[in-house]
């Protein structure tokens, strides 16, 4: 067996130790508080951030550049890995998290501007992101690094993602749906590992999330206020 499977299942045999009872009430249901749809990056740790090691607390769902949708021959739909929690175990909010330095989003970028060679898995996702990160470089603001505009871009894509959420007629309408980015390169806070709230609910303005929302107003950010005055913390 490759060494590193047998390592993983050498600390699993450690994980399975820690709370036998911890199944007790869930082994046969589910009624996990949130679904989250992550990016798949190997730094971006689904459970961990948020403080969480309790099964059925959090539905996960993980892909490259945190999509929501999937093209089908009815369309775009949010996809099924999203809807399962939101239709079968009465989860009632759906927090999608990018993060700093998106690998998905980079290459996406780098798909718009050059020819990337990947395999043609991987274009099929980048083509997802494509779309919505051609417009977003139309109105990106200029002179900006390729960190920088990556990073907006992470922004941009969690947005979309949002958006598709938050207007589809499958998604019900109770849901609250929270758009997030967990940052590990010190660009929102000199703290990495912490999430900061970008959108709730499909609105992106910083002043009315943090009225709106007092409880975390410190939590909620925002690199790119496009279509808006740029305050200090975007600079
Ligand atoms: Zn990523």
């Amino acid at each position: 067996m490759h060494e590193t499977v047998v390592e993983m299942l050498a600390r699993n045999a450690e994980h399975a130790e820690i709370d036998d009872a911890r199944f007790d009430d869930i082994q046969n249901t589910q009624f996990p508080d949130a679904v989250t749809i992550c990016c798949s990056d190997s730094r971006v740790l689904q459970n961990d951030m948020w403080g969480n090691d309790v099964p059925g607390e959090i539905f996960t769902v993980g892909n490259i550049g945190n999509r929501v949708t999937q093209p089908t021959s009815m369309g775009h739909l949010v996809s099924g890995d999203v809807m399962f929690p939101l239709w079968n175990t009465d989860t009632e909010v759906a927090v999608v998290v990018g993060h700093t330095g998106c690998g998905a989003v980079t290459t996406a970028f780098q798909y718009l501007t050059e020819d990337v060679i990947q395999p043609r898995g991987v274009k099929y996702c980048l083509e997802q992101l494509k779309p919505h990160l051609e417009e977003a470089l139309s109105v990106l603001p200029e002179d900006l690094s390729d960190v920088a505009a990556i990073n907006h871009l992470v922004e941009y894509n969690v947005d979309h993602q949002v958006s598709r959420l938050v207007g589809s007629e499958d998604v019900p309408e109770d849901v609250t749906v929270v758009g997030a980015v967990y940052d590990f390169q010190d660009v929102y806070s000199d703290r990495r590992g912490k999430v900061h709230v970008i959108n709730v609910d499909g609105e992106t303005d910083v002043a009315t999330l943090r009225d709106e929302n007092p409880d975390v107003a410190d939590r909620i950010g925002r690199r790119w206020e496009y279509g808006r005055t740029p305050t200090a913390e975007q600079t």
